[in-house]
């Protein structure tokens, strides 16, 4: 399930090209939803962080699927309000992604990293490689990567200290493409040094139709979870 304390967002590289947060943010402000009347504005919710609390039963959580939460015009107060809450509430996992690693380093020692929280950086190719070395130098005890979109091919990546692998291919009406011969390299490496890969999909235009099998299987490996142990 998703949670969004903040919304809104700006465009840092290639792979923000055809954000979904975005065109999601200006449909849902064009409907009428409150939250969303700045459209694509970077704005904090403070009445968004009660909801983790009411939740019954453990849930994965994405935190920020219509935002970042390191993005430069949110508060370093807000974000620890929201760190405040995942670590109150180590039932859940929280799961953060991010495309602005100077930030997330620059304020990395001002949070509590508890075993619920995991930490990701996007990598849609080698120009923004080096995000994995600035996730690498932070306190997260779970980190991942989301290479997706992938369109460019990622050989030799530097995983040591990197728990999740997740790559997927591009969607929607003008989709970039990515190349089997990237997906199976990047899977023989995280194989290699035992990090766990998840496949989500080919993507594409019909991305349902092109599915998610490689190697005539799915991967849809995960890191341990561990809950309730973290404060
Ligand atoms: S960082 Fe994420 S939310 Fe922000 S513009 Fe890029 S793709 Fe969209």
């Amino acid at each position: 399930m998703t949670w969004n304390p903040t919304t809104g967002c700006s465009k840092v590289s290639q792979g923000c090209k055809h954000c979904y947060a975005e065109i999601m943010s200006n449909r849902l402000q064009a409907m009428g939803v409150e939250k969303y009347r700045d459209a694509f504005e970077v704005r904090e919710h403070p009445e968004a962080l009660k909801i983790p609390y009411t939740w019954k039963k453990s849930k994965i959580v994405f935190v920020n699927s219509m935002s970042d939460l390191f993005h430069e015009k949110v508060s370093l107060e807000f974000i620890k309000r929201v760190f405040k809450v995942m670590n109150e509430n180590p039932q859940h996992v929280f799961q953060v992604l991010t495309k602005r690693h100077e930030r997330l380093l620059d304020v990395h020692n001002e949070l509590k990293w508890t075993h619920n929280i995991w930490m990701g950086v996007s990598v849609e190719d080698q120009k923004v490689e080096h995000r994995i070395d600035y996730l690498r130098n932070t306190k997260s005890r779970t980190k991942f990567l989301s290479l997706e979109p992938l369109i460019g091919p990622l050989p030799n990546m530097n995983l040591e200290g990197i728990d999740w692998v997740i790559v997927g291919g591009e969607s929607g009406h003008n989709p970039r493409p990515m190349n089997p011969d990237w997906v199976l390299d990047i899977q023989e490496q995280c194989e290699r040094v035992d990090v766990a890969f998840f496949f989500k999909q080919w993507g594409g235009r019909n991305k349902k139709k092109n599915g998610r099998i490689l190697n005539g299987r799915t991967y849809d490996e995960m890191p341990e979870i561990e809950l309730q142990r973290s404060v």
